[in-house]
């Protein structure tokens, strides 16, 4: 059981994470023995209060504990950040007749949620009307449309979904948008709810990721989690895009290439100084991230672990971080290859598959400002 970042079993869960990460890219299929695994360890129960049978880590411990699984095995960790997505927006709601249903299972890894909001945020955001529409019915709301992308929507019991509200929906469309939008936690076994085929993808292919597709799904009040509001999105607890969660994951990969390169690089000498200088980039950046989610944290989650804010300079904003970690994580990952020489570029080496899950980061969750500087860092365009 992993009560801290610090405990030997955190070592060893991710031991056997890094040895599995290896197949699960070769033969990419849901990580159901990667995930009941961590349930072993108590991984789902550090997001979660005690109330609901978690141990509630601070968002410092969080930041350590992600690191340490996103090095060991980035498919397995980004599925848990979404499954904790939605266990966030479920545990930050009004709804309190929610909690207790749907939380002590999550957190005991009996059942698994995912999310599909990315139509709200980071997709289809051009097309200027709404992928799912949501009508209100007596007792509820009726679902029609899809979300574009949900990660293990398959084996998903619930599904947090975010919707659009709009008036006279039928099968034909609907008459009118409105500028509300809602959070229903979404029962899989609901009828009209069907899950796609997962997507082929370049990389993390074993997260089953897909659209859901919604006809005429009726959903009562006592799944909803908010709204129908405003920016609902913005409401709540839950982590949001560009957040320090995703920065973490692309550090953590990082600092699996740069790990290679440096037991590399005890054999290799030419190899020691761009070693070092991802190592130090990489200690720096964690060390800023570190310091900016215990800024972030609450002060009865500060008080509780001890920690207490260092004083300095005021830490980088959520984006600039971001944006840092995925320039890290995109050359640190290919350096490794570069040090792996042609032995990196055959399928199951380690280097090959870290360069394809660096790529992840460049549209996972991104916000357009950071995708926009990393394109400018990629055209060589320095501000
Ligand atoms: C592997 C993977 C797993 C994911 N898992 C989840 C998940 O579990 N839950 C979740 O909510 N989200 C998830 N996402 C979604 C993710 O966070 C982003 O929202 C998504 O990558 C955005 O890509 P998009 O193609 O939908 O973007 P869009 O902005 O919809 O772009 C699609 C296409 O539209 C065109 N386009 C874009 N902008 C414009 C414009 N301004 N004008 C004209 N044309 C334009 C471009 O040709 C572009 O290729 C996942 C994404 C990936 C890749």
């Amino acid at each position: 059981m992993i009560t801290s970042p610090d405990s030997p079993d955190l070592d060893a869960l991710c031991a056997r994470l890094a040895e599995m990460a290896v197949e699960l890219d070769r033969q990419p299929r849901w990580p159901a023995q990667q995930l009941r695994l961590c349930g072993e360890y108590g991984v789902f129960e550090w997001f979660i209060e005690p109330r609901w049978g978690g141990q509630d880590w601070n968002e410092e411990q969080l930041a350590r504990g992600y690191h340490a699984l996103a090095a060991a095995c980035i498919t397995t960790t980004f599925i848990i950040t979404q499954r904790t997505g939605a266990c966030k927006r479920i545990a930050g709601c009004e709804n309190e007749a929610l909690k207790p249903r749907l939380l002590p299972k999550l957190a005991s890894g009996e059942t698994f949620a995912t999310v599909g909001i990315s139509h709200l945020t980071t997709s289809r955001q051009h097309l200027g009307k709404p992928v799912l529409a949501a009508q209100t019915i007596p007792g509820g709301f009726r679902l029609n449309g899809m979300s574009p992308w949900v990660t293990g929507g398959a084996a998903a019991d619930t599904i947090v979904l975010a919707a659009t509200l709009v008036t006279g929906l039928s099968e034909a469309g609907y008459s009118s948008v409105t500028d509300e939008q809602l959070l229903l936690a979404v029962p899989t076994d609901l009828p009209g709810i069907s899950v796609a085929e997962p997507l082929p993808l370049i990389g993390v292919e074993a997260s089953s990721t897909g659209p859901v597709h919604l006809r005429d799904v009726e959903v009562s009040d006592e799944w909803l989690i908010a709204g129908p509001m405003r920016h609902v999105m913005a409401s709540g607890v839950g982590a949001g895009t560009g957040s320090y969660e995703t920065s973490t994951l692309a550090i953590g990969l990082a600092k699996a290439a740069i790990d290679f390169m440096a037991d590399e690089a005890t054999r290799r000498a030419d190899l020691e100084q761009p070693m070092t200088a991802l190592l130090s980039e990489h200690d720096q950046l964690f060390e800023e991230l570190l310091a900016a989610v215990a800024a972030g944290d609450s002060p009865a989650h500060r008080q509780a672990s001890g920690h207490r804010p260092k004083g300095g300079p005021s830490p980088p904003s959520k984006e600039s971080l971001r944006q840092r970690a995925n320039s890290l994580a995109l050359r640190a990952t290919q350096a490794s290859l570069a040090a792996a020489k042609g032995s990196g570029y055959v399928v199951g080496h380690p280097a090959g598959r870290w360069c394809r899950e660096a790529l992840f980061f460049l549209v996972w969750s991104c916000p357009q400002p950071v995708a926009a500087a990393n394109m400018c860092e990629l055209a060589g365009i320095l501000d």
